[in-house]
């Protein structure tokens, strides 16, 4: 059963059940309450009859006194123990199925007798002839039946009224409020059959749980979309910059086969480039991996370190292999954060290094504090970058001038890095650049 009908179901048994109950409430209150009325009506007249046929009273003839108290629907009898009925006055032959019934005590009840319902009272009295009788006042409820009969009718019509625009309704309903969903679902399967990303139209304007549903699944569609596009990008990007490097590798392999034993010239020309191209490869592909594996990025191994320290040691090593110099300008000597060590080094070499590429001035890196953030900035008197290259450096693979690139054996790849370390650690990273001048990359990092 699908979930439409399930609610449908649902809901139409649970009203059909609280319409029955009310209704049913309602019959029996009325029955209940007109019912008593009549027993008490002929109580009450059992009692003053009882009460004028007393036995000093003999001026009296008990059966006109029946008669006159005669109600117009019903039967006053006078039953003996022993010979049963004694006394009857009745305007219907209909009375006469009724058994008669001998009680010493009062008595009130209902009796029903092929589909008449009968109210019936009967009280002891002394006979004239000295013995106990039981006089009985019986009397038809037909109106009351008929009045019953008609709340049946109308009880009936008015869960009618309720019952059908609410089952109708409900079905309505069930359609509006699964739409959404099913339409999703035709998606669903599209994007599984075709491989294709697909959106839902979302016409629904009174942004109800649905449609929010909707928009997220639009949402959720967008970001697969968007990574899977980034994966192809990658993946085709990343072949790209292979074919470069192993072209000059074959470049030279061939060069060697051909003369390269035979001029010395040559072998060492090809040996130097084919290590140059083999340590580029490696390089590369060490950081394609860092880039492809998102773990890598997002699970830091936190600890307490010192970014002054952290930033000298980090220069002097860079130092001694460039034989170059970075100079550090510290607010304080010691300022504390809590960071990955690893990654916040490998940030710190991605930034010396272009700077050091870049520029052949020294290179200044500047530490400072705030209540809530540290940061520091790595600064250059170098070539700087364009302004209209400034947007993209943080691009996977994105070089300002790629045949300079090649010179200085970039690949594209820092800066896409370090912003993702400084990303993961909750920070930001800028730049501020000036073509011919030298530029500045600032990162700044929570405590
Ligand atoms: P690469 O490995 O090529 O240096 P990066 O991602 O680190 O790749 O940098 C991207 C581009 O940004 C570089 O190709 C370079 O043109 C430019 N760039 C980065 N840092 C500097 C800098 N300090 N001075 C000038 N240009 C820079």
């Amino acid at each position: 059963m699908n979930i439409r009908n399930k609610i449908h179901l649902f809901s139409t048994v649970w009203l059909v059940m609280i319409v029955l109950a009310i209704n049913a409430s309602i019959y029996w209150l009325f029955y209940k309450q007109t019912t008593e009325q009549e027993l008490d009506r002929v109580q009450l007249q059992a009692e003053s009859i009882a009460e004028r046929l007393r036995p000093a009273d003999h001026t009296i003839n008990p059966a006109d006194m029946l008669r006159a108290f005669l109600p117009p629907n019903g039967m006053i009898r006078v039953i003996d123990e022993k010979s049963g009925s004694i006394m009857t006055a009745a305007k219907e032959a209909d009375f006469a199925d009724l058994p008669p019934q001998y009680h010493d005590g009062q008595v009130v009840r209902l009796d029903k007798r092929e589909g008449a319902l009968y109210a019936i009272a009967q009280v002891p009295l002394i006979w004239q002839d000295g013995s106990v009788v039981s006089l009985e006042v019986t009397a038809s409820l037909l109106a009351v039946q008929d009045t019953l009969n008609m709340l049946q009718v109308v009880l009936l019509l008015a869960s009618l009224v309720v019952l059908i625009p609410s089952f109708l309704a409900g079905r309505m309903l069930g359609n509006v409020m699964l739409r959404p969903i099913t339409a999703m679902i035709q998606t669903m399967e599209e994007i599984q059959k075709k491989g294709t990303f697909k959106k839902l139209v979302l016409q629904d304007q009174s942004k109800d749980e649905l449609y929010h549903l909707g928009n997220a699944f639009n949402r959720m569609i967008d970001r697969l979309q968007d990574s899977f596009d980034k994966q192809q990008q990658f993946v085709s990007d990343a072949s790209h910059e292979l074919k470069t490097p192993l072209t000059v590798l074959e470049g030279y392999a061939t060069m060697l086969k051909r003369w390269g034993l035979k001029k010395p010239e040559v072998l060492e020309e090809s040996v130097e480039a084919i290590y140059a191209e083999a340590v580029r490869m490696k390089n590369m592909t060490r950081q394609l991996l860092m880039l492809a594996n998102p773990d890598a990025q997002t699970s830091l191994t936190l600890s307490q370190l010192d970014l002054v320290s952290l930033c000298e040691e980090t220069s002097k090593w860079m130092r001694q292999t460039y034989e170059r110099h970075i100079q550090t300008e510290t607010a304080r000597s010691e300022i504390m954060l809590q960071a990955d060590e690893q990654k916040l080094k490998q940030l710190l070499v991605i930034l010396l290094d272009n700077a050091l590429k870049y520029s052949s001035a020294p290179v200044m890196i500047q530490i400072s504090e705030t209540a809530y953030e540290v940061s520091f900035s790595v600064r250059d008197e170098g070539i700087g970058v364009p302004q209209e290259d400034l947007p993209h450096i943080f691009d996977r693979f994105y070089r300002v001038d790629k045949a300079r690139a090649r010179e200085t054996g970039g690949s594209g790849l820092g800066l896409s890095i370090a912003k993702r370390i400084v990303e993961a650690h909750g920070g930001r990273i800028e730049v501020f650049s000036e073509e011919g001048k030298g530029s500045r990359f600032t990162v700044t990092l929570p405590r």
